[in-house]
C-alpha cells in the first residue's frame, strides 16, 4: 500500500522599506521587501513548513530558530533543501502554493519561483504549482502592510 502523507505551511512577513522583496527565491523589483530574520521568503517558509508538517516534524521555526545567527539573512531556498534532505524516507509528489499580496505584479516571476522551488524539492517543476492572488484590497495584504502564503506538499514514503 502506498503511503502518502500530506501537510500544509502558512506564513506572513510584513513589507518594509529598505529591503529586498525575495519570493520563491527570485528577487523582485518593488519599492517594499519582507522583514525577517533569514531572508523572509515567505512563500519557501510556507513550503517548508507544508514539507516538515506532511513528515509529521513539527515547524520552520524548530528546525531553524530565529535566535540561531547561522539563520541570519539565510537563502530560504538552502533552508527549503536543507529540509527536504533530511527527510530520507520520503519521495516529494508534489507541492502547491498560493502567494497572497496586494502588489507587485507577480506573475512575471512566477515561473521562475516554480523552478526554484522544484529544484530545491529535487522533483520536476511540473510537480509543483505557485498561485497568486490578492485580497481584494482587505486586510493586511490588502493595505500592502505583508504577503502571506500557504502551500501544500505530498509525500510518499519509501
Ligand atoms: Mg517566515
Amino acid at each position: 500500500m502506498t503511503q502518502l502523507r500530506i501537510g500544509q505551511g502558512y506564513d506572513v512577513h510584513r513589507l518594509t522599506e529598505g529591503k529586498p522583496l525575495i519570493l520563491g527565491g527570485v528577487t523582485i523589483a518593488h519599492d517594499q521587501g519582507l522583514l525577517g530574520h533569514s531572508d523572509a521568503d515567505v512563500l519557501v517558509h510556507a513550503v517548508i513548513d507544508a514539507l516538515l508538517g506532511a513528515a509529521a516534524i513539527g515547524d520552520i521555526g524548530e528546525m531553524f530558530p530565529d535566535t540561531d545567527e547561522r539563520w541570519r539573512g539565510a537563502d530560504s531556498l538552502g533552508l527549503l533543501r536543507m529540509a527536504r534532505e533530511s527527510l530520507s524516507d520520503y519521495a516529494v509528489v508534489n507541492a502547491d502554493t498560493t502567494v497572497v499580496a496586494q502588489a507587485p505584479k507577480l506573475s512575471p516571476y512566477r515561473a521562475a519561483m516554480r523552478e526554484n522551488i522544484a529544484k530545491a524539492l529535487g522533483i520536476e517543476d511540473t510537480r509543483v504549482n505557485v498561485k497568486l492572488t490578492t485580497e481584494e484590497g482587505l486586510g493586511f495584504t490588502g493595505s500592502g502592510a505583508g504577503i502571506a502564503a500557504q502551500a501544500v506538499v505530498l509525500l510518499e514514503r519509501l
